[in-house]
């Protein structure tokens, strides 16, 4: 048997809602946790509870300038300009100070982020690439210990986005609404997350397996008229058909005059965030992806 991969403990564990201020179940999640963060402690490791975007939350939007999402980059972290002006700019600052610029001996060791979906993503986990070894591990262990629904994995690599954690998309909710249900399954997915990291950090051995995974391969734009309005809606046959295949000749659109608009791509593909509403000023009525099996190596925590 091949000798296992060797990580440090993790001491710093933070979890993060409201980096979208209207996806609710994070902000619920968080607002509780900021009262009473006793249910996510272990003996092993501290966590800190924390509010991604405090003034998206206050007002139940997305974000107030722009996506935070997208501002954890070194040109961004570092950038005095313009843009410097745009709160979520400021706010990606402050939250790479309190985390510690990675690397700095304060920066937390992993991050949960919580978020919602219009679409019908289930109890998504979403990493930054299949070669993230331990949060892979974490997801294999949410996927065997928490079993009330499935826990697909989406693989979302941005260049140049510094992440070392994994994100939560539960879905189908709607923005600014929190759903018992959803609710419910983000906390126990959070608590099996950090159940694993406790197993982890006091030096149990995860053996090697194979793992699924969905990796993005593209973005699907909505149909669009000569001076760019949308001109057709996501089809009847695709809505809330995230995760499942796609094969090409089958209908993706339907325009307001009944006509069905086919998925021309040469490939099956299994599209994820369908329809989701956040993603229409984004020029995107789905993500492509295609599903991928990877071997992880055997993973202990260095001693
Ligand atoms: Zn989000």
């Amino acid at each position: 048997m091949a000798s296992p991969h060797y990580l440090p403990p993790l001491r710093q564990v933070a979890v993060c809602g409201g980096t979208h201020g209207n996806e609710m179940s994070g902000v619920y999640l968080a607002k509780h946790w900021l009262r009473d963060p006793s249910e996510l402690q272990r003996s092993t490791f501290h966590a800190t509870v924390f509010m991604s975007n405090p003034r998206a939350v206050e007002k139940c939007v997305r974000y107030i300038g722009r996506d935070l999402n997208r501002m954890f980059t070194a040109d961004i972290l570092n950038s005095k300009g313009s843009d410097a002006d745009v709160y979520e700019v400021q706010r990606a600052q402050e939250i790479n100070q309190i985390f510690g610029p990675k690397g700095s001996c304060q920066a937390y060791d992993f991050m949960f982020d919580l978020h919602n979906t219009t679409a019908n993503m289930g109890s998504c986990l979403i990493v930054k690439s299949e070669h993230s070894l331990l949060p892979m591990h974490m997801c294999s262990y949410i996927q065997k210990h928490y079993t009330v629904s499935p826990c697909p994995i989406f693989v979302y690599l941005l260049p140049g986005e510094e992440s070392n954690g994994v994100a939560l998309e539960l879905g189908p909710q709607p923005q600014g609404v929190v759903r018992a249900d959803l609710l419910a399954q983000m906390r126990s997915i959070v608590a099996c997350g950090l159940d694993f990291i406790e197993l982890f950090n006091k030096g149990t051995l995860f053996p090697a397996f194979e793992i699924e995974a969905y990796k993005l391969v593209g973005r699907m734009d909505y149909p669009r008229y000569p001076d760019g309005e949308i001109s057709a809606v996501i089809h009847p046959n695709l809505q809330d058909k995230d995760f499942q295949p796609l094969k090409p000749g089958d209908p993706i659109f339907q325009t307001l005059s009944g006509d069905d608009i086919l998925y021309e791509g040469d490939d099956i593909t299994y599209p994820v965030f369908i329809n989701e509403a956040a993603y229409y000023e984004k020029k995107c009525a789905f993500i492509m992806t295609e599903k991928h099996t990877s071997s992880q190596p055997a993973l202990q925590r260095e001693l």
